[in-house]
This record gives C-alpha cells, structure tokens and sequence, in this order.
C-alpha cells in the first residue's frame, strides 16, 4: 500500500489542503481497478468508517497477495468543506465561498480528456482542483464508487440505468433495501464519471457500459456511524470487489438483491405545504398506503385551522426523512419509493445527493 497527500493549494494565503490517498497495486494485468471515495459531502461519515475498516481488510489481502487490480481509497474526500464550521455547525455541503454543493459541477468531460483535467490546475480555485483531482483518479478505475449518506435514511443507492441490473451484486452485497435508477443527467461525481465513459469514443454516446460501475452509495443516516455498521459494509464493500474479481479470494455467491427498484420518476418527494413544526407519523423503513398519514405540519400554533396533515400520495415504502422537525415552505421532508411514476414534476438527474 502507498499512501501519498495530493496538496491543494488554498484561495487565500497561507492555506493549503491535503488529501491523503491510499493506493493498491494489482498483481494481475487487465483485473478491473477500483476507485472508492467518502465524505465528498464532509458531514457524511459512515463511509469514511467504512474505508477505514475496509482499508484494514485490503492491507491483509495485501500481505496475501490477493490484490489483482489497482484499488484507489480516498477516505476523506472533502478536506475544504471538512473545514467549515460556521456559527457551531458544519457546513460540509455546499463552498461556502460559492454556495456550490460540492457534489455537483464536476466537469462533463469525454473520457479521452481526461489528462486535461488537471493541466494547468493553478488557473482554478481550490474547490474546482478538488473536483478534478476527484474525477482524474475515478477515471482510472472502472469501479467507482462515491460513499454517501442520506439525513435519516435506509441503506441505498443512486445508480444510472445503464448499470442496471448488472449493479444488483453491489446493492446485495451491501444489503441495501432499495436502489433509485437515475437517468445521469446532473453534474454530480458519479454521473460526470459515466458521462466521460459513455463518452469514449467521438462523437458517439454508449448507451451500454458492461463491467463498469460508478455510483453513489447512500450508507443509511448521518448519525448512523457505529462500529457494527462500518464493520459490515466494509465486509460487503470487500465482497462485493472478490465478486468483481478486484480481489482474490474462493467466491462466495453473494445473495439475491431483495430490495425495492425505483426509477427516479416513481420517488414522490414529500414536501411542507407550510412553514411549521414537524409531527412525523411514519418513518423509514415503513410501507404507507395511498391517502395514510405521514407528517402534520404545526402552521399555525394554538389556532382551531392550525395543524396541517400530509397524506402519501401512492402506496411505497419510506427511504429518507429529514431530521430536522421545522419545515420551511417547500422544504423536503421524506423521499417514499413508489411502484407508480410521481405526478409531481422533478429536474433530471440525481435527487439531492
Ligand atoms: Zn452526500
């Protein structure tokens, strides 16, 4: 293993950043390589637990001799939004500097520009060179694999229909309990990953990518960084590499993905009609029916017409609710998927990851 600092240089004297990277040579020519990455949002932790178990199991194979392709970790993805704290609170989200999220923006890039990427890296900010430092490295893989998680969330996952259903090996090795299939159409890291690929050739859009796999892992909730947890997912993370053949090791078949697919279109995104305190009557994990009761909205305090209900708007089961119990108008406060496409309009790409 060889463990280098990639320094990026600060917008303002006197600050500079370092991300640490943590690299595997393979031992077996044309093995695929694996790019894995945590934090990009710097408050989301549980894959950053994760890797660090994750990193041990891959010292050990290591030592084996079982590394067959190139395996590339990046713990903590986000050293600048890792830095924010800002009146108690980090703002690991979005630069403060340009109210950017910082998993959006990457460049939409063919992937025979990759070089291009970092070449002349001093003309960007420190944001932008983070970004393409990020995206050069995924570029040499063909496993990419962005560890998120969501505010109070089941175990999921974003994943480009081009993957599907190919990718059911992750979401089981995982134990995932549901998989959003998104159209790649936003400039979040994982679809500007399979955005150069499906660029490859000129002029030309592959609409198919076999043995590839970029997305973006939803590791249940903010809070949900415990031992137990990050122990099991690095051992599904580690079998789910052996699987790809990243990783030498007698296969065990991993089990059937049991979860629910849901194309973005069926992801009804409940939202507060009103500014008020939150009364949630549901949570995740739970299946609702069409008209059942999920959330009452204290709009007006004390007043007879005060309290607003909000209904599902299909029968689904709840992935993601908000922690936060003050709602602002339209602010979001569950993602239920659905069987049936929503009726609400929504813009392309990856939800709010
Ligand atoms: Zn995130």
């Amino acid at each position: 293993m060889n463990v280098s600092d990639i320094i990026i240089a600060g917008d303002t004297p006197g600050i500079e950043w370092r991300l640490p990277v943590f690299r595997f040579k393979g031992t077996k020519p044309g093995a695929p390589q694996a790019y894995i990455q945590a934090a990009l949002h710097a408050n989301e932790l549980p894959g950053t637990a994760l890797l660090h178990f994750l990193l041990e199991k891959l010292r050990q194979a290591e030592s084996e001799g079982r590394i067959l392709g190139d395996i590339t970790v990046v713990p903590q993805a986000n050293p600048i939004g890792a830095a924010q704290l800002h009146f108690g609170e980090l703002q690991g989200r979005f630069d403060l500097g340009t109210r950017t999220n910082f998993n959006r923006d990457f460049p939409l890039i063919a992937l025979g520009e990759r070089p291009g990427l970092v070449e002349n890296i001093d003309r960007h900010t420190a944001a932008d060179r983070l970004k393409r430092h990020l995206l050069s490295m995924a570029l040499g893989a063909e496993l990419v694999l962005d560890l998120h998680c969501d505010d109070e969330g089941l175990q999921y996952a974003y994943i480009d229909e081009v993957f599907w259903p190919e990718a059911a090996d992750l979401a089981a090795a995982l134990d995932m309990q549901a998989v959003f299939l998104s159209d790649g159409e936003s400039s979040a890291f994982e679809e500007a990953v399979a955005h150069a690929w499906k660029h490859e050739g000129a002029g030309e859009r592959r609409t198919s990518l076999p043995r590839r796999l970029s997305v973006t892992v939803e590791l249940r909730g903010t809070r949900d960084v415990y031992p137990e947890l990050a122990h099991r997912d690095a051992e599904g993370l580690f079998r789910f590499l052996i699987g790809r053949g990243v990783i030498a090791a007698d296969r065990q078949p991993l089990p059937a993905f049991g979860g629910v697919v849901a194309p973005l279109d069926n992801i009804e995104m409940i939202r507060a009609p009103e500014a008020g305190a939150i009364l949630f009557h549901r949570g995740i994990g739970e299946r609702v029916k069409e008209g059942e009761l999920l959330a009452t909205i204290i709009a007006r305090p004390g007043m007879v017409d005060g309290a607003i209900d909000i209904r599902s708007p299909q029968d689904g089961l709840i992935v993601t609710r908000v922690s936060t119990r003050f709602a602002r108008r339209h602010s979001d406060l569950m993602k239920i998927a659905c069987a049936e496409a929503s009726r609400a309009a929504r813009k392309p790409g990856t939800l709010e990851a």
